[in-house]
């Protein structure tokens, strides 16, 4: 029988995962299929994993911490940073894994020599990704519009600033910009002349937005900087979690040669 996977979000309009994960699933011979499920009240996620008998699925905005508490088993990672973006039903039990953050260490391993790491932004995505790259030996400092979502960075032990607060007093190796700004709009991340400073002494700057070339990519490029968009990160969150929901039968390179087309088409 055909297994049945999607994302749950809202809105799901327009994701890629299902592209992404119906071309592996062909090219791969996976009995599987995956659609997309727009989902208003992340409470009822579980409810319909089970109703809808679907073997796997992604979660995206805005219920990844509620996909969390949907779930009876979690690895540890996925504990460690209460988000979830991908579950799999094994024997009536929902596991829970965070692929984001694997998948965002793996884009920017391409850059060498990196050490230092200034996030513009500290939201959701900002979460995970901070405490995965710390625990790979990066130092991450986080810069943020409001200090409100400062605080829990501040008690994990991050360094951290507001437009007002910051300090021009280091130089970064790596800026992330992992806001929205840009993504529906032609904001940058931050006050342009923090921008200048920070950029002009770095070695490279990433977006996590994808799909388009952001103002704050843009500028990068005007100083030119080695740049790279959030479509890596998007593709190796989609190969991780490509290998829980088919319980790591196929490598990642297998899987990288069929999901990447997903981009291409
Ligand atoms: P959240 O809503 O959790 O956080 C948004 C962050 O952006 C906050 O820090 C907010 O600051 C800041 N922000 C928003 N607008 C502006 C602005 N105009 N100027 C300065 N700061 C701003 O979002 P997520 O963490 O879920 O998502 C962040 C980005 O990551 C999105 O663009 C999303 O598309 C992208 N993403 C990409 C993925 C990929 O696979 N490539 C995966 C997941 C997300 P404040 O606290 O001041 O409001």
């Amino acid at each position: 029988m055909k297994k049945l996977f999607t994302i749950f979000g809202n809105p799901v309009s327009h994701s890629k995962s299902p592209l992404m994960h119906n071309l592996s699933f062909q090219a791969l011979n996976y009995n599987g299929c995956y659609t997309r499920y727009k989902l208003e009240k992340g409470n009822l996620l579980r409810e319909k994993f089970f109703s809808l008998n679907i073997k796997g699925a992604n979660v995206t905005v805005p219920h990844k911490e509620e996909a969390f508490r949907a779930c009876d088993k979690l690895d540890e990672f996925a504990q460690k940073v209460g988000a979830v973006n991908t579950i799999i039903r094994k024997n009536n039990k929902l596991y829970g894994y965070n692929t984001d953050a694997p998948g965002f260490l793996k884009a920017i391993s391409e850059f060498k020599e990196i050490k230092k790491v200034l996030f513009l932004g500290a939201g959701g995505t900002a979460q995970s990704t901070s405490i995965i790259l710390r625990d790979a030996g990066y130092d991450v400092t986080l810069l943020n519009r409001s200090a409100k979502r400062l605080e829990r960075y501040q008690q994990d032990g991050f360094k951290t600033y507001t437009f007002e607060s910051f300090k021009d007093i280091e130089q970064y190796d790596l800026v992330v910009n992992m806001t929205s700004a840009g993504l529906e709009d032609d904001n940058l991340p931050c006050p342009i002349e923090i921008l200048k400073s920070v950029v002009k002494n770095t070695k490279a700057c990433v977006d996590v937005i994808y799909g388009k070339e952001t103002p704050f990519l843009k500028f990068a490029k005007k100083h030119n900087k080695p740049t790279k968009d959030g479509s890596d990160m998007l593709l190796y969150q989609g190969i991780i979690a490509f290998e829980y929901f088919t319980e790591h039968k196929f490598t990642f390179e297998e899987i990288k040669r069929y999901m990447q087309k997903a981009f291409i088409l």
